[in-house]
């Protein structure tokens, strides 16, 4: 069933995995992971595939095994550095694998990479573009509710966005971020350019005290001051720094909400305890409004 769909229907509750690194050794523990994802109720769950492309095979099965609970998936597809060849076979696996919807993404270029990296598929939109040729998927895009870092402004980058819409994402997934005003701009500056797919923003929890520089240096996201002095104070402490954690993604969520997002993409890395105390302090919230 096309994502699109169900989100013209009712707000959506999605999860993000991603294919373990030793597929074969850790593969059971993701399916234990994804049946008590389950058991929220969630209207689709992302699969992460790698920059290079290495991992899609692994990225199809999981998708696959997905569809076979009775929960939609939507697999990423990333163009990188493949060939029209690798993203033919892609798609045929994802089809095999009973997918309809399919995340299409550039994929990070690497630190060191050459010119030529992304030479069939250098932006998203090449990829999509190629996608809708070959294929009948439905397609998604992913935004960046503080600009993406490659780009020189919000508003370059908003253009791009646009170009995805017209290539024919149905709606939108955001990176995290943790002030939701960058969210709101984004959806406003979004329409004024006509943007008109739903905007899903996408929600991860600071849990561990390593994740804040992470965050910061690999996506370039700016953590409120109020929010990175209680993150400081308490980073010694494990057990309060995820509770913090865990309460500030819950304020996000529900302001999101009271604020009319078209749903909530939750980061839970592969991390079922992450999600299940999100979605019992929000219980209601999640069984009456999505
Ligand atoms: P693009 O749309 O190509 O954008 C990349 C940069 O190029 C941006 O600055 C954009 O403004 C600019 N740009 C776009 N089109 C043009 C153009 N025509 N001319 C000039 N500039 C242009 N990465 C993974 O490796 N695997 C994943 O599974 C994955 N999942 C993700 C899921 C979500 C929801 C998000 C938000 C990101 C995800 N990423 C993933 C990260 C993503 O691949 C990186 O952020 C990557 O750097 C950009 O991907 P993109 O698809 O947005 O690329």
């Amino acid at each position: 069933m096309k994502i699109s769909e169900i989100l013209e229907k009712k707000r959506t509750l999605s999860f993000e995995v991603f294919p373990p690194k030793k597929y074969d050794e850790e593969i059971d523990k993701l399916y234990d992971t994804i049946s008590k994802l389950k058991v929220f109720k969630p209207d689709f769950i992302s699969v992460t595939c790698g920059a290079s492309g290495s991992n899609r095979k692994d990225n199809a099965e999981i998708a696959g095994h997905i569809k076979s609970l009775g929960i939609e998936p939507l697999a990423h597809l990333t163009g990188g550095p493949s060939s029209e060849e690798d993203i033919l076979n892609s798609i045929e696996a994802l089809k095999k694998n009973g997918v309809d919807n399919i995340l299409a993404l550039r994929g990070d270029k690497p630190v060191d990479y050459a010119s030529e990296y992304c030479k069939t598929f250098k932006h998203a939109t090449d990829l999509m573009k190629f996608l809708k040729y070959k294929s009948d998927f439905s397609l998604a895009g992913a935004c960046y509710p503080e600009g993406h870092s490659e780009c020189d402004s919000l508003y370059e980058d908003l253009k791009h966005m646009k170009e995805k819409e017209d290539a024919g994402a149905e709606f939108f997934i955001t990176q995290i971020f943790y002030d939701n005003n960058y969210y709101y701009r984004l959806v406003q500056e979004a329409r004024r350019i006509g943007i008109t797919k739903p905007i899903i923003p996408g929600v991860m929890p600071l849990i561990f005290p390593s994740s804040i520089k992470r965050t910061k240096e690999m996506c370039g996201l700016t953590i409120p001051l109020e929010y990175r002095n209680m993150l400081e104070y308490y980073k010694d402490n494990p057990k309060v720094f995820k509770e913090i954690g865990i309460n500030y993604a819950v304020y996000q969520i529900m302001d999101l909400i009271a604020k009319g997002a078209p749903g909530i993409h939750l980061y839970v890395m592969n991390n079922y305890k992450t999600a299940e105390e999100i979605y019992n302090r929000l219980e209601h919230v999640f069984k009456e409004l999505f």
